[in-house]
């Protein structure tokens, strides 16, 4: 075959359609767009040494399964192991197929992969208070019999939990699986799903280790009944997860009090940025259980546009939550240079329209 071919052709119609996931490196001095931690595990690097580059890493991460197993009071054989959480929704829609069921807005990889894979994806809008709207999401259900609930709580982008009145009616009701996605569960107020594992054998939780400080290494893993593990596994690339960061990883964890106190500076900072930006005119900020505040203001595109002059980096997502922008909790620096960037936005704007 030679000349002109016209590849697009040959790609299924569900890629040619899709957009690739825009993760652009955008220069700035203060990076808050992308919900990473401003605390990392720079020593917890020294345990790579230990590694031997020409052995393929542990296919079944047994040692960093133990201590998540230990961490979560769980058994080693409910865990599994994914190159980040996007991996395992990835092995999650390979094993289940759809019909795909979640609410937006929400973290978009769902409604990628499920398109990808060219299953069905059912999409529920929010209901005002950006809570699950029960009624719509059990009508869903009924009718579409999806095999997966996506369900992420806290939610990415709107930093709530969803309330546990509204996501039991749907484990009791759906005769597919529901996956718990709790990559923002650290950060929250409550204890999240894990409690509930043994009383629902259709529910995985999922977790990362990306949002506490550890996005470079890229882990996730899920947890739920033995049964669901093993038929997940089946999908699993091999060595999906590399030595470096399965070594990296077991060093991190044991860094408890570490940990703990940079959740606890986080939720801290999150509460002074959540108070302070209620304060400038013109921002509404929405409650949040994450490390992450969704906030409306008038004009985003040129918010976004004016914050990123002054250096400072966050998430335009007026495309999915109509007026809003989403800022990560940073160091207490960064937060103070984000707001004074903002309040400096909203002043000029006022003098501008007097
Ligand atoms: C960031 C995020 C993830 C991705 O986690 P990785 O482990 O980095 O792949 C999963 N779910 C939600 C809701 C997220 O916001």
């Amino acid at each position: 075959m030679q000349g002109k071919m016209n590849i697009k052709k040959l790609v299924k119609k569900d890629v040619v359609s899709l957009r690739a996931y825009s993760a652009s490196e955008i220069p700035c001095r203060v990076k808050l767009d992308a919900n990473e931690s401003p605390c990392g595990f720079d020593e917890a690097l020294k345990a790579a040494v230990l590694i031997r580059t020409n052995r393929y890493p542990d296919p079944e991460a047994k040692a960093l399964k133990k201590l998540i197993a230990r961490d979560f009071r769980v058994r080693p054989e409910q865990i599994l192991q994914g190159n980040g959480s996007d991996e395992l929704i990835y092995y999650l829609i390979a094993t289940f197929g759809g019909p795909v069921l979640y609410p937006v807005p929400t973290f978009s990889m769902y409604g990628i992969i499920a398109q990808a894979f060219g299953e069905k994806k059912i999409a529920v809008p929010l209901d005002d208070a950006y809570d699950l709207d029960a009624a719509a999401m059990l009508t869903a259900v009924r009718r579409e019999n999806p095999k997966l609930i996506f369900l992420a709580s806290p939610n990415n982008p709107t930093g709530n939990c969803f309330a546990s009145e509204r996501i039991l009616p749907l484990l009791e009701a759906t005769r597919g699986i529901v996956v718990v996605d709790e990559a923002y569960q650290p950060f929250a107020s409550d204890r999240g799903f894990l409690p509930l594992l043994k009383d629902y054998p259709n529910l995985v939780i999922m977790r990362t280790l990306s949002k506490i400080g550890l996005a470079a290494l890229r882990l996730g893993f899920l947890i739920a009944s033995p049964e669901i593990v093993e038929e997940v596994n089946k999908v699993r690339l091999p060595f999906n997860v590399n030595a470096l960061s399965q070594a990296v990883a077991v060093a991190a964890l044991q860094e408890k009090k570490k940990l703990k106190e940079s959740i606890k500076e986080i939720v801290g900072e999150r509460d002074r940025l959540l108070s302070a930006m209620a304060m400038i005119e013109g921002v509404t900020p929405f409650p949040s259980e994450a490390n992450f505040i969704l906030f409306r203001v008038f004009g985003p595109d040129r918010v976004y546009r004016a914050l990123l002059k002054k250096g400072v980096l966050v998430r335009n997502l007026n495309d999915a939550a109509p007026g809003c922008l989403r800022v990560t909790v940073g160091s207490p620096r960064e937060n103070t240079a984000f707001l004074s960037a903002l309040e400096k936005i909203q002043q000029q704007q006022r003098q501008e329209q007097s």
